[in-house]
């Protein structure tokens, strides 16, 4: 089958691409595998060498890749194009830090020498999502690669485009052939490739069900896997939070990107005596937004990237108003362009409670009191990042440490950032990216002990 890119704005087809055939497969294969011998006997400074040509590809082609990203799959291109600017950053970030991660550390020991080494793995496979469609392969490559990896790219079959943007990025920037590549397979073939034997890892942002077929694949073939799932993560409004800045965050967080973002805030839960004012200062910032061509500069949120994704969200909308919700917001869809809904009196046993909500839907649910606030935070399958809006430092370090996340960020819109480890527990996965954590993630951690 082949894969169709098509524009959800507009509906129209963009391309139309085919699948590479089990030869091509195979030589992509070994080509990996043979690249591997070559780019991991490289200095970890040699490596670091094409990254800065990376960054300054990215930065010089900011609008080009911005414009892809929008055309597959939605977000607006003033987003598309700080997505790729993070990208860049990302490898500022590697470039600084990657020799200090990955210089072999000394232990003392009664041996006469005793270290550390951080080796690479070999051919590492990401699947990847369509949401960040370059931030998510970065966020992987950069460190992946540096370490001394290569890259075996499974991207979402809705984004192709952006998946042969990506490696002949590496390409132009000077990357030995087969150190990056992307496969443009469906997912049904994917069990094969993580079965092959040069296939070393693999990680995986998606979802749920995904993420636990991939995972069971690497654990028959005891590989490693990472995995980044989804996330129905809490943002909870103490009595005692700035409330305008809560709630502009808030909104903000759980809107951008169409509301299709596994870190957004997808269960606001306020306390009882500040929860009209907050509820009331949302609506108003989610009247706000602009809907429209995501191409356009004054568009704030474009269409959610697929039908299907709008069906799935109006769905969860729907089936909370019937078990009790009120929607104070939204309700209006054409095709994928979703009117932003926000929903008042949402329980646990709702849908929107107990599902991830992966579109433009916030929903407020009351807690009586702080320990029922926290007691809503963890009522939930998902743990990836958390916000806590509370003016009370002593406060927020006590409840931080009692949410269960990846993540908790006080006062401040929950993101992923290079310098801070990024990932979850519960059924939002296991492992981490970025930071030195996400570093270490693909590489052997070999001791060497020497009498
Ligand atoms: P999927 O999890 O199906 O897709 C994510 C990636 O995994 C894609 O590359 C997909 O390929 C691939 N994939 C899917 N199934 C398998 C499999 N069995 N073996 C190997 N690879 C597989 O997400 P959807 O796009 O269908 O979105 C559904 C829901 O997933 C969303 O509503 C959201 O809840 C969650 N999600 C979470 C994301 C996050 O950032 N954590 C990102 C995207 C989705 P292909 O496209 O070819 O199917």
């Amino acid at each position: 089958m082949p894969l169709h890119s098509i524009n959800p704005y507009t509906q129209k087809p963009i391309k139309t691409y085919r699948t590479d055939s089990p030869n091509a497969v195979e030589r992509k294969l070994k080509q990996a595998d043979k690249a591997f011998a070559d780019w991991s006997a490289l200095s970890v400074r040699e490596r670091i060498e094409y990254f800065r040509k990376v960054a300054a590809h990215l930065t010089d082609n900011k609008q080009r890749y911005g414009e892809l990203m929008t055309a597959e799959m939605g977000k607006t291109l003033k987003e598309a194009m700080s997505e790729v600017e993070k990208c860049a950053t990302g490898c500022n970030y590697y470039i600084d830090n990657a020799e200090t991660f990955l210089a072999d550390q000394s232990i003392k020991t009664e041996a006469r020498r005793s270290f550390i080494a951080y080796q690479p793995l070999g051919p590492v496979l990401a699947i990847m999502p369509w949401n960040f469609p370059f931030w998510q392969v970065f966020r992987f490559a950069i460190p992946g690669l540096i370490a001394g990896n290569v890259g075996l790219l499974k991207h979402a079959a809705n984004v192709s485009g952006c998946a042969l943007a990506i490696e002949e990025l590496f390409t132009n920037c000077g990357f030995p052939e087969g150190v990056f590549q992307s496969l443009l397979v469906e997912s049904k073939n994917v069990e094969g490739i993580l079965k092959d034997k040069r296939v070393k890892a693999v990680t995986l942002t998606g979802s749920e069900k995904a993420g636990a077929s991939v995972a069971a694949t690497a654990g028959s073939q005891i590989k490693k896997s990472v995995l980044e799932l989804g996330g129905s993560d809490a943002l909870v409004v103490l009595a005692d939070a700035d409330l305008a800045k809560a709630a502009e965050t808030a909104t903000r967080s759980r809107m951008q990107n169409a509301g299709q973002s596994c870190i957004a805030a997808k269960r606001f839960i306020v306390e009882k005596s500040v929860k009209k004012e907050f509820t009331d200062r949302v609506l108003q910032h989610i009247r706000d937004i602009r809907q429209g061509d995501p191409m356009q500069e004054n568009t704030t949120m474009g269409p959610v990237a697929r039908p299907d994704l709008a069906d799935e969200i109006e769905r969860q909308c729907a089936e909370s108003v019937r078990q009790g919700a009120r929607l104070l917001h939204g309700g209006e869809r054409d095709n994928c362009n979703v009117q932003p809904m926000l929903l008042d009196k949402v329980k646990p046993g709702m849908t929107a409670f107990d599902e991830e909500t992966f579109g433009p839907l916030a929903v407020i649910i009351e807690a009586r009191d702080e320990p029922d606030a926290i007691k809503l935070a963890n009522q939930s399958n998902y743990g990836l990042g958390s916000a806590l809006w509370t003016q009370d430092p002593e406060k927020a370090d006590r409840l931080a440490r009692q949410i269960q996340a990846g993540s908790v960020f006080v006062n401040s819109l929950m993101r992923s950032d290079p310098r801070v480890p990024f990932g979850g527990i519960k059924v939002s996965g296991f492992g981490r990216e970025l930071s030195e954590a996400g570093i270490k993630e693909f590489v052997n951690i070999k001791t060497v002990w020497m009498e």
